[in-house]
């Protein structure tokens, strides 16, 4: 079997999607509960860079008005956008 390869290989900045790619909604249940931790954004410290969007797994950061949002129905508390931003803008809380 041939592998599967990709025409387009580079992709511009500008040409990745805005928010995520997929409705979440639509694969997976929303989360029900089991996250013990929590990302946090510091909305002043963020300077939308989109490192947290790129990185997360779940897809569920979305960047709006050059600040990081995430969608806590489907973010499972992995922390990984808080390890990936340089800059310290998200921690992680314990769910309450
Ligand atoms: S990585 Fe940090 S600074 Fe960059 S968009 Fe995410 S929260 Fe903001
Ligand atoms: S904790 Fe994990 S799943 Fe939640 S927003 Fe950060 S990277 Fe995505």
């Amino acid at each position: 079997m041939r592998p599967y390869i990709r025409e387009k290989t580079a992709f511009g900045f500008d040409e990745l999607p805005v928010n995520t790619s997929f409705e979440a909604g639509y694969l997976v249940t929303v989360n029900s509960g089991w996250r013990s931790i929590r990302p946090v954004v510091e909305s002043a410290k963020c300077v939308g860079c989109e490192q947290c969007y790129l990185y997360c797994p779940d897809g569920v950061i979305s960047i709006k008005d050059g600040k990081a949002q995430i969608d806590y129905d489907f973010c499972k508390g992995c922390g990984i956008c808080a390890k990936i931003c340089r800059i310290g803008a998200i921690g992680m809380e314990a769910e309450r």
